[in-house]
């Protein structure tokens, strides 16, 4: 069934398993003899917005980096915040948020079935507290966002299980600096994508592999330079085999504080890209899948990034789903529709940040809670709506007219418009991946935050050009100064932890603010859609995430193994 998109006017296709799909994830009220014949089924329609614009509106509601200075509405200490001080929200620290001094249900209220729910549901996201900064189980992460489990890290997003990670996303590493999506590495600086490393430095899609600099696709690798899309070799300088001696001769000579050599490596990368074949979608032990980077799955359509999941679609950034679409960010969830957040929910759709929860709908930050309706901050609480409990028997006989009266407002089956998120457009995920001008956004609809950066206190502010180039000649008092980005102008600072990292690595400072530097990390990935193509080799058809006017040669899974391997 073909489909206009209500955002874009992109005609875009719903398919025969995605109708099924919507079916399945219905709800049945009442609950009790579900399945059975018995009770009235309330279909989850199908979706208005092209897979694109739902993605945008899921990003639309997430702020990872964008952080201010607030007090706590509780603690009253200053503290970070993803909500400036001009938004209309109570927020607590982590520690008060998590504390047992509040619950949500005090913030109850009941339906008002003359407006429409949206609505009503921004009203309570303004009353009930919010976290400042969404950290779980961490220690010593005050400058990071949406991490858990993590130790000793500064400015990273979206982390799990790391230790002494600075700027970017890693997961389950260790001592990586400016990183996007790392998984299990050690040692490493500038890396995108990666799997398994150690010591590796401006890396991309590279894994199990260590030594490496300025390389791309490399897989069983280890001490290469300036490489890409080798497997199972060691000592390569541009693609071409040296002796170890002659190798290390030449390792020997490369100053990576010298700009001009690092830009040569860059360059001598870029050009080796272009000659290599690449896979339509790199991806392993799969089956029957699209998209790109998927490991370990099956039955999974037009997803990206995504790790052990089965009969999903439309996925990006998630790991251990089952019968899941358009999720984003999320782990071991399962029947989980229009999600974003974390992990361990079951039957939860159109909600944001829920962990532990089972027949949520339309809800964010609740947690260990089932059958929740429009709910906010809930915790360990069964039947509510707007955050007022119910009985089982009337949470079973309001949801269905609250939703009868959506169907009809027409936000029945719709994610949280992008109208009531808490941030503004450029604040979010939404303008990593779709970015728009300030005009752009105002025209849609959409609020814009012009950013301002406080100059840090500090003892001088440095242009980047006039730090010396060589990390030997940094003084320690480059702590106390404030740098200014080469590209953007904005001041960032430097912290002892980061210091040492750079010498023990022997690295340069970096010259420009850690926002641009995690641009241009995104700037390397291919965009998360699919574009028919053909076959660079033998012409077949193929969905991949090069568009067809791209200079690449992507080759089709037997092209590309008759050639690679
Ligand atoms: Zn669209
Ligand atoms: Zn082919």
């Amino acid at each position: 069934m073909h489909k206009t998109c209500a955002h874009c006017s992109a005609s875009f296709e719903i398919t025969d398993d995605d109708l099924a799909y919507y079916s399945k994830i219905s709800p049945v009220f009442p609950s009790t003899e579900l399945r059975a014949g018995y009770g009235k089924n309330y279909p989850v329609p199908p979706p208005t917005h092209c897979p694109q614009c739902r993605q945008q509106r899921r990003y639309a509601i997430r702020n990872e980096r964008n952080l201010h200075r607030r007090n706590c509405a509780m603690c009253k200490r200053n503290i970070l915040s993803m909500y400036s001080q001009d938004k209309p929200f109570t927020v607590f620290c982590p520690e008060c948020w998590w504390g047992n001094k509040w619950h949500g249900a005090d913030y109850g209220r009941g339906i008002d079935f003359g407006r429409p729910f949206f609505e009503q549901f921004a009203e309570l996201q303004r009353s009930v507290p919010r976290i400042s900064l969404y950290l779980v189980n961490s220690e010593n992460c005050d400058f990071c966002n949406f991490v858990g489990d993590c130790k000793s890290c500064y400015l990273t997003f979206g982390s799990v299980y790391s230790e002494d990670c600075l700027y970017g996303s890693a997961y389950y590493s260790k001592n990586c600096v400016d990183s996007l999506v790392t998984r299990e590495c050690e040692l490493s600086y500038e890396c995108s994508d990666c799997r398994k490393l150690y010591r590796c430095l401006f890396c991309q899609d590279c894994y199990g592999s260590d030594h490496l600099l300025y390389c791309y696709d490399m897989q069983g690798c280890s001490e290469c330079i300036a490489c890409a899309g080798l497997r199972n070799k060691q000592y390569y300088i541009g693609n071409t085999p040296f002796s170890k001696s002659e190798y290390e001769e030449r390792k020997r000579k490369i100053d990576l504080c010298s700009a001009a050599q690092t830009e040569k490596l860059r360059k001598q990368l870029e050009s080796i890209k272009l000659g290599i074949v690449r896979h339509y979608m790199p991806s392993t032990n799969v089956q029957n899948v699209s998209g790109t980077h998927i490991y370990n799955s099956k039955n999974t359509f037009q997803s990206f990034y995504v790790d052990r999941c089965e009969d999903c679609a439309y996925c990006m950034q998630v790991v251990d789903l089952k019968d899941c679409h358009d999720n984003n960010y999320t782990e071991e969830n399962e029947l989980c529709y229009e999600y974003l957040g974390m992990y361990g929910a079951k039957n939860t759709f159109f909600s944001n940040f829920c962990r532990h929860t089972y027949g949520v709908c339309c809800s964010d930050y609740c947690i260990n809670s089932k059958y929740l309706f429009g709910c906010s901050g809930m915790r360990d609480k069964d039947y509510c709506i707007f955050n007022k409990p119910y009985t089982k028997e009337q949470y079973e006989e309001l949801v269905p007219k609250l939703i009868a009266h959506m169907q009809a407002t027409k936000e029945w089956g719709e994610f949280f418009p992008t109208a009531i998120s808490p941030f503004c457009y450029n604040e979010t995920v939404a303008q990593e991946y779709f970015p728009l001008t300030k005009d752009q956004a105002l025209g849609k609809g959409y609020r814009w935050q012009d950013t301002k950066d406080d100059m840090p206190e500090v003892q001088k502010v440095i242009a980047a050009r006039e730090l010396p180039a060589a990390i030997e000649d940094i003084p320690d008092d480059v702590l106390h100064w404030a740098i200014r980005c080469e590209a953007t102008g904005r001041p960032f600072k430097i912290i002892r932890q980061e210091l040492d990292f750079y010498r023990q690595m022997r690295l340069p400072l970096p010259h420009l603010h850690p926002d641009e530097r995690h641009r241009r990390r995104l700037s390397l990935r291919n965009p998360r859609k699919l574009w028919p193509r053909t076959c660079g080799k033998c012409g077949e058809e193929i969905q991949t995430t090069y568009a067809p006017e791209r200079p690449e040669k992507v080759y089709c899974e037997a092209c590309y193994l008759s050639e690679v391997y």
